[in-house]
């Protein structure tokens, strides 16, 4: 056992002022050499927003047996635990947040497995999913295609139900490994999920997403399956603001309404609270312009929420995470 490294004096101060220290955050806790769990790490450079405040402590684990150690480590420690994958459908607070965040991104040790006969492919939760649709499309397996401008995790993916086009991710998955508080592993049928409209029942739960398993057209040509990627990359590029942080659409459409149609016509676009602005481009992305904190993003929803329920009595509900006090 070693005892936690990278504590500045600086961040200690920063952690203990935001963060709402409690014991656990001054107290020195030991950690398993076997787990690289840090302490007082930023998270800002984590999400796509590029805001947000510190993680009190922080795990990118690289295995499956590392994600388990801690897991177990925080539970004996009674500390709150937070996944995250890429970091890009998530308002992280300024002041941070307690207990241990698991960040999945890197964990992708196993091979992607294409698999002709059952017309699957497995791949494992860190796994950018725009990536995999590409190697999709390169082998002519279409289904993916309308993921391709996705800046998130396989496992985001899942728990978010993510989709686009028309299409999302309960059309191809067939299960998912989920690994239990308990340090169990489970697999979940696709049915089990729950899936609706970019929800699931993983979301708001304990459970992390391990790896899982999609099933794709495999008798697709290739040529035109990367076409249709493009195309659909395309459409977003021309409509989206891919130039500045954001964490996509920031609110859920209250169908049969658009909620950026709804935005619009407020004329919200390009109005601003601190550096988050609505943006010019498409009402539905607020981005960061440059310094935005979380708060004032926090504020500018807030601001487009009670707009919009005054003139049109629609209540519009975030598609973005928010972690933490604000
Ligand atoms: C420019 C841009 C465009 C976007 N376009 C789209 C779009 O077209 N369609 C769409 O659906 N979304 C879109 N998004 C939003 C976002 O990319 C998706 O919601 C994505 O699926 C989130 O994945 P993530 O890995 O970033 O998850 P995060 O944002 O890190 O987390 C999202 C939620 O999933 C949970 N989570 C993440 N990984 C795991 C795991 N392994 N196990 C358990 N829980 C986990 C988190 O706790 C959180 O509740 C866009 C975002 C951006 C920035």
């Amino acid at each position: 056992m070693t005892l936690s490294q990278d504590r500045s004096p600086s961040l200690t101060t920063q952690m203990q002022q935001s963060v709402q220290a409690d014991s656990a955050t001054s107290q020195e806790l030991e950690i398993p050499t076997d787990c690289s769990i840090r302490f007082a790490v930023s998270l800002k450079g984590l999400t796509t927003w590029k805001v947000g405040g510190l993680a009190q402590w922080y795990l990118e684990p690289r295995t499956l047996a590392e994600t388990q150690t801690g897991l177990a480590w925080a539970r004996q420690n009674d500390l709150p635990i937070t996944i995250i994958g890429a970091g890009s459908n998530l308002l992280i607070s300024d002041r941070g947040l307690p207990g241990l965040v698991i960040c999945i991104r890197h964990l992708r040790h196993v091979n992607t497995q294409f698999d002709n006969e059952t017309r699957t492919i497995t791949a494992d939760a860190g796994k950018m999913v725009a990536s995999l649709a590409w190697q999709a499309a390169r082998r002519g397996w279409g289904g993916m295609e309308w993921s391709a401008g996705i800046p998130g995790t396989l496992g985001g993916a899942v728990v978010m139900n993510a989709g686009a086009h028309g299409h999302s991710m309960q059309e191809i998955l067939v299960s998912t490994d989920v690994l239990n508080l308990d340090g169990s592993i489970e697999t979940l049928t696709n049915r089990e999920l729950e899936y609706s409209y970019r929800t699931s029942n993983l979301q708001g739960d304990s459970r992390i997403v391990l790896s899982a398993k999609l099933e794709l057209n495999i008798t697709g040509d290739a040529e035109q399956i990367k076409a249709r990627t493009f195309r659909d990359l395309e459409k977003r590029h021309s409509k989206q603001p891919y130039d500045r942080p954001s964490c996509g659409s920031v609110f859920r459409n209250p169908s049969p309404q658009h909620a950026a149609a709804l935005i619009e016509e407020l004329g919200l676009k390009g109005y601003r609270i601190g550096d988050a602005e609505v943006s010019t481009l498409h009402a539905n992305f607020i981005i960061n312009r440059q310094d935005a904190t979380a708060s004032d993003i926090r504020e500018l929803i807030y601001y487009v929420q009670s707009q919009v329920k005054a003139k049109y009595s629609i209540e519009l509900e975030t598609e973005v995470k928010m972690l933490g006090e604000f």
